[in-house]
């Protein structure tokens, strides 16, 4: 399998094949043309399976397809998030590479346990990705920083441990802030209790992967 039958823009493809890989793991070949096709989808994947650029080239290949905004402070286009600070990061990181070839693209990240001056500096510029840990996103919506009003692309990675270290009223305030027809992703490790739940109030009519 090569990632020339996924369906992805020739932009990316080059940065992935800059960042030197030669094939899609098995849940980059499952998801990224589903997610292609708009579907929400239930990811069951561990870390290491490739599931960041599994839910980040389909999101990236909406932002580079379409017609730039104007505007100078448009809103979120893509929301990202994690249950800690370092996947936070590696996330961000991850979509610099993934994004290489995109022009003008801006990335954000708002993670807890980080001083706010820096954060708030980049709030205030335009941002298409943020890359969010639950507790310090909410600060920041509560001081209307940030508007989710015009997300296209949700990302719920690690969900499930999310859930364990009780992001999940923060997880309800946050969605309910973003648009009923935004494309959501939920990754996590196991597919049982809560999670089931969270999935059900949180996806419309979700495909399920099992990795
Ligand atoms: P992740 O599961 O998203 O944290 O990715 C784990 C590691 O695999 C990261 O270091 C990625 O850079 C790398 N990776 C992701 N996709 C591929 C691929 N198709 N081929 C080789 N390495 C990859």
């Amino acid at each position: 399998m090569s990632f020339d039958t996924l369906g992805l823009a020739p932009v990316l493809l080059n940065a992935i094949k800059k960042a030197g890989f030669t094939q899609p793991t098995p849940v980059q070949s499952a998801a990224i043309p589903m997610a292609l096709n708009g579907h929400d989808l239930i990811v069951t994947a561990q870390t290491g399976s490739g599931k960041t650029a599994a839910f980040m080239l389909p999101a990236l290949q909406k932002i580079a397809t379409q017609t730039p905004s104007k505007d100078k402070k448009a809103s979120v286009q893509m929301l990202v998030l994690t249950p800690t600070r370092e996947l936070a990061l590696q996330v961000a990181e991850a979509a610099k590479i993934y994004s290489a070839g995109i022009k003008d693209l801006r990335i954000a990240t708002v993670v807890g346990g980080m001083p706010y001056g820096a954060q708030i500096k980049a709030l205030s510029r335009r941002v298409d990705i943020l890359v969010a840990t639950p507790g310090r996103l909410i600060d920041h919506l509560q001081a209307k920083r940030v508007n989710l009003s015009k997300i296209h692309s949700l990302v719920l990675d690690e969900a499930d441990r999310m859930l364990d270290m009780g992001f999940i009223d923060d997880i309800d305030r946050i969605v309910a802030q973003t648009p009923k027809n935004r494309q959501t992703l939920m990754f996590s490790a196991t597919f049982e209790g809560s999670i089931v739940r969270l999935a059900q109030e949180m996806l419309n009519d979700p495909q399920r992967i099992s990795i």
